[in-house]
């Protein structure tokens, strides 16, 4: 007869759900032990392999996995409500991210040059995108599927600039003791674009604003190219070429001359200039309904996208890497 101990296992494993067990060696060893049977032993053999078989099958058939009921879990808990220790993974197999990187930098070239830094929020209020920067009644760029909405009306920010009310009214007292108003504000911004290339529609901007006493385009033109030379680490030619903001007057396209042709032209720049940011001297109805006397004092802001920037000192040809999550592009910035 079959060896009692080898049935019992294949039994014992069947009952446990183990899959595996039809195509077990063990079970093959009776088959192969069925050819090596005299011809009288033979039939009982066979049959009763054939139904041991049958068994295993049917005891897996009818195997159902024990379910347990496992406690809920609180989402909004921190953690250690849930579970002992988060899964992480070890900070040696992650990076800092090449944008989070490289706005880092250049916050810290501001700082060198007297600004203060503040994060812009990721849900913001009509009046704080419009009409606190002197947006028309009227202008098209109020339409807020240029922008997502939340259910509630909150609109997520279509530029940084929604922080510049916030930031003069809380830093208007700086003026009354004769310190400038001087802040760089880094955020996200959300657009509804067709996403290409050169499109996202979730990027970073850095917002700037600077108020005091006797300010002019001038200082506005060397701030910034105080910046870039910075940046780039080298002397830098600008360029700045009228524009149309609501609520800077008068308001500029600022570009710098190509770092990498020295305005040749190259695939970078096209024809010499690269043009990275608007800016212009903050309207003075602006000033006013941040509370700040607008014959006294007068400012400059700017404001222009991250990525533009990363992506030409870097050479990236795409700017979907940086939303994309792909270890591939990501490693390459460690
Ligand atoms: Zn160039």
């Amino acid at each position: 007869m079959m060896d009692e101990s080898l049935v019992n296992g294949l039994m014992e494993r069947a009952k446990a759900g183990d899959q595996t067990v039809l195509r077990s060696a063990e079970l093959k060893s009776l088959f192969e032990e069925l050819k090596t049977k005299p011809t009288e032993e033979r039939a009982a053999f066979g049959k009763a392999v054939n139904e041991l078989k049958q068994e295993l099958e049917e005891i897996l058939l009818n195997h159902h996995p024990k379910t347990t009921t496992q406690k809920p879990i609180d989402i909004t808990a921190p953690f250690d409500v849930n579970a002992k220790k988060p899964g992480l993974l070890p900070a040696d197999q992650g990076s800092v991210h090449p944008l989070m990187k490289e706005l880092e930098q250049v916050l810290q070239i501001y700082a060198r040059m007297g600004f203060a830094s503040a994060e812009s929020r990721q849900l913001d209020d009509d009046w704080h995108m419009f009409e606190s920067l002197n947006f028309p009644p009227d202008h098209p760029a109020r339409d807020n599927t240029d922008t997502f909405e939340v259910e509630d009306g909150l609109l997520a920010p279509a530029h940084t600039s929604t922080m510049q009310n916030r930031i003069m009214s809380a830093n208007k007292h700086l003026l009354d003791i004769g310190q400038p108003i001087a802040y760089v504000i880094p955020g996200r911004v959300f657009r509804n674009e067709d996403v290409d290339a050169r499109h996202e529609h979730t990027f970073y901007q850095l917002e700037g604003i600077y108020v005091d006493k006797g300010i002019n385009a001038g200082h506005l033109i060397s701030v910034l190219q105080t910046f870039f030379e910075a940046y780039f680490g080298k002397k830098m030619e600008v360029r700045t070429q009228p524009f149309y903001f609501p609520f800077t007057e008068p308001s500029f396209e600022f570009a710098i001359a190509c770092p990498f042709c020295d305005k040749a032209g190259c695939h970078v720049c096209g024809e010499g200039w690269l043009e990275l940011l608007g800016c212009g001297m903050i309207h003075p109805n602006v000033l006013k309904m941040a509370g700040i006397d607008a014959e006294k004092y007068t400012g400059f802001a700017w404001g222009g996208g991250i990525e533009r920037m990363v992506m030409v000192k870097n050479n990236i040809e795409d700017v979907r890497h940086f939303h994309s999550a792909n270890l591939k592009f990501l490693r390459q910035f460690r």
